[in-house]
């Protein structure tokens, strides 16, 4: 009778379900989803956008919540869907187990006491131990037409030699790594280092992690294999992580990545040095592919999140990094071909009734979807032909744990404000000297979001456009 026990006496706890439930030995049951999409929070309904997160952890790798939660939170914070993009695996194993200890044994019951899924369980040792249900297993709970879609995904990490690590999201694909697919990378050498969790200590690093981008992009395109490039999405994940640890200059060579996270509001970052942000980190890739006329790399805002206690204080401000993607279907293949076009922005916390951009005129125009109250500014951002391509290198020491390392800064002609309009609605037009332009929107409150990471007011971001 041990088996299930805990999750028998929550299911009950659970007064409207109906979920036939079988336990005491036997691992078979089915689930009704309706049981569980109790949320209480509406999706924010823009006209033909949809709210998206495509970066969070959970015990598959090393996120405190069970997959369960972590998707079921975002879900009732109004998010329409999420990428559980767990650290070098995809959830697909039919029979993998998992003993939350300590605080994860905790986080546990808190997401058990708010949702009560019904959870095969087994105890070893006297330690509890849960069966975690792969994507499709969850998929089938969880998903609701038009109005919740789990997303496939996960986390490729790559180590250079020089502690750098180079992470990215691969969203739309089953694919993972496997030691075959490292053999056949590591056959090509300089040999690299990927995905501890599953080469485990047999690889030593020898590839910078200037090397260890390309390595990425060429372990991408091996699982991305045949399909279609507009139907997967792939994002370079936190580039100042673990201390500045990208160059702008490394992404400049790479055109082919096109997507960065611009905001990771990620539990794990160190402060900024004023001259370190993402966004000139952004800026100085885009002028410089501009300039060659190499396609634009595009921001994406997500929380990273590794830990879901804030939830339970504040519900309301738990969930900042959003994706806001234009797009009539809530369909995995409609949302990725969006994402590829460009046809979204980043957002923490501030909203656009639309974004449009006319190419014949060069005009990119936003309109706010105001909160009554607040008052909003609307930057419009870019870089002129002919800008100063010199930079000055200085130091960031050491610092703890964090390894020094050596950035480069360049001047206030890459990333310059072009025009600042207070209000809800603004439109720049370029000028044949710009070679992109881009719209940051400010609230002009306090961020409500309080992760590390988040911006100081709230904010959304456009992507780059080009004449
Ligand atoms: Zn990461
Ligand atoms: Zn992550």
């Amino acid at each position: 009778m041990n088996q299930n026990r805990l999750s028998r006496r929550n299911f009950l706890k659970s007064s409207a379900a109906i979920a036939a439930f079988v336990s005491a030995g036997s691992l078979a049951y089915s689930e009704s989803p309706e049981v569980f999409n109790n949320a209480p929070v509406s999706p924010l309904k823009i006209p033909g956008w949809r709210r998206g997160h495509l970066h969070q952890h959970s015990f598959w790798s090393d996120g405190s919540a069970t997959l369960e939660e972590a998707c079921s939170l975002y879900r009732d914070a109004g998010y329409e869907f999420v990428v559980p993009s767990d650290h070098g695996r995809f959830q697909a194993d039919t029979d993998k187990w998992f003993t939350p200890e300590g605080p994860k044994r905790a986080a546990y019951e808190r997401g058990q006491s708010r949702y009560h899924f019904p959870m095969q369980t087994k105890e070893e040792g006297g330690k509890l131990q849960l069966r975690m249900r792969n994507f499709d297993e969850l998929s089938a709970l969880l998903n609701q037409e038009d109005r919740f879609l789990l997303i496939p995904g996960h986390e490729l990490t790559t180590h250079g030699a020089d502690g750098v690590q180079v992470h990215s999201n691969l969203i739309n694909s089953r694919a993972e790594v496997t030691q075959e697919l490292v053999d056949k990378l590591e056959g090509q050498a300089p040999a690299m280092y990927m995905s501890r969790k599953i080469t485990g200590d047999k690889m030593s690093p020898h590839c910078s992690g200037h090397e260890s981008v390309s390595w990425s992009l060429r372990a991408i395109k091996e699982m991305i294999g045949d399909t279609p490039k507009d139907e997967v999405f792939f994002m370079f994940n936190h580039p100042d992580w673990i201390w500045y640890d990208v160059q702008p200059e490394w992404l400049c060579e790479q055109p082919e990545i096109r997507f960065f996270e611009l905001i990771n509001c990620g539990p794990n970052f160190p402060g900024r040095p004023d001259f370190w942000t993402t966004e000139k980190f952004w800026d100085i890739i885009n002028a410089f592919r501009a300039d060659k006329n190499q396609p634009l790399i595009m921001g994406t805002a997500t929380d990273d999140t590794h830990n879901y206690q804030r939830f339970y204080t504040d519900f309301e401000t738990a969930a900042g990094g959003s994706v806001m993607v234009r797009c009539e279907t809530l369909d995995a293949v409609d949302l990725m071909k969006a994402l590829n076009r460009g046809d979204f922005y980043a957002a923490v916390g501030v909203w656009l009734n639309d974004v449009q951009f006319d190419k014949s005129t060069g005009t990119l125009a936003v309109d706010v979807h105001a909160e009554k109250g607040v008052n909003y500014k609307i930057d419009f951002i870019g870089t002129r032909r002919g800008f100063d391509k010199t930079f000055r290198t200085i130091d960031s020491p050491k610092e703890g744990r964090y390894p020094a390392r050596k950035i480069n800064v360049y001047s206030e002609s890459v990333g310059e404000i072009f025009k600042t309009v207070e209000g809800t609605h603004a439109e720049y037009t370029m000028t044949d000297d710009d070679l992109y332009v881009r719209a940051r929107i400010t609230a002009m409150v306090s961020a409500r979001c309080t992760m590390r990471g988040k911006p100081d007011h709230p904010s959304c971001w456009t992507q780059p456009v080009q004449k």
